[in-house]
């Protein structure tokens, strides 16, 4: 079962990601906790490339394949293999990510994006997709150290990251949950572990 976590800095991903995990092995399933960008060894590389360049500048396309090379990298020797020996794989960030920044916040097509990376997955979709969704405000708010990508990103920027992120959750609400992040962060782990569990056999 593959669950991906996504929305913008300062959502609070990783505490529901660790709590999600911590919940799910409570109930004696092997939980892969992974993340994107940067969870393999090439990935590490690519990650450094892409945050240490966010200053220096990089062409729209470059940044965008590179995104998609480290999830290729991921998905082929992590989350597959990990899916086939029947764990359930929680990713901190996915192709979501992508199309949120590289297309909505850039000026890159999200359908051009979503393109690559179905090629880069070879077409593997999550089952459930969470998307933690909080204004820039009140994510600048909430952390007295936010994340660089908070400050140095116009709010603009981060303003169509979450409209893109919402178009994609609108388009499939079956296989996404929107969690409003603002709420306390117990709160929203209750929320999604009420929606897994009418999905996982636990
Ligand atoms: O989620 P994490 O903090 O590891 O992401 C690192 C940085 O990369 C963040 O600032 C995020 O804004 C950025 N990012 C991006 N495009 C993606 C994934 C992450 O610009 N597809």
């Amino acid at each position: 079962f593959f669950i991906a976590i996504e929305g913008g800095d300062g959502a609070g991903k990783s505490t529901q990601v660790e709590a999600l995990a911590q919940w799910i092995r409570g109930k004696g399933h092997e939980v892969v906790v992974t993340r994107e960008p940067g969870a393999t060894a090439v990935g590490k590389r690519l990650r450094s490339i892409l945050l240490d360049v966010s200053d220096a500048g990089i062409s729209h396309r470059a940044e965008a394949l590179l995104y998609a090379a480290d999830r290729a990298e991921h998905v082929d020797t992590v989350v597959r293999p990990a899916l086939a020996r029947g764990a359930v794989v929680i990713s901190d960030r996915y192709i979501d990510s992508s199309v949120a920044y590289q297309g909505a916040g850039r000026d890159l097509a999200p359908t051009e994006i979503a393109r690559i990376s179905r090629w880069a997955t070879d077409g593997l979709v999550p089952h459930l997709t969470v998307l933690l969704d909080v204004s820039p405000e009140t994510a600048r708010e909430r952390f007295t150290e936010a994340p660089d990508r908070l400050e140095s990103e116009p709010a603009e920027f981060h303003q169509r990251v979450r409209a893109g992120f919402l178009t994609l959750a609108a388009a499939d609400p079956a296989r996404y949950l929107v969690v409003d992040a603002g709420q306390a962060p117990e709160d929203v782990t209750t929320v999604v572990r009420h929606r897994l569990d009418q999905l996982l056999p636990l």
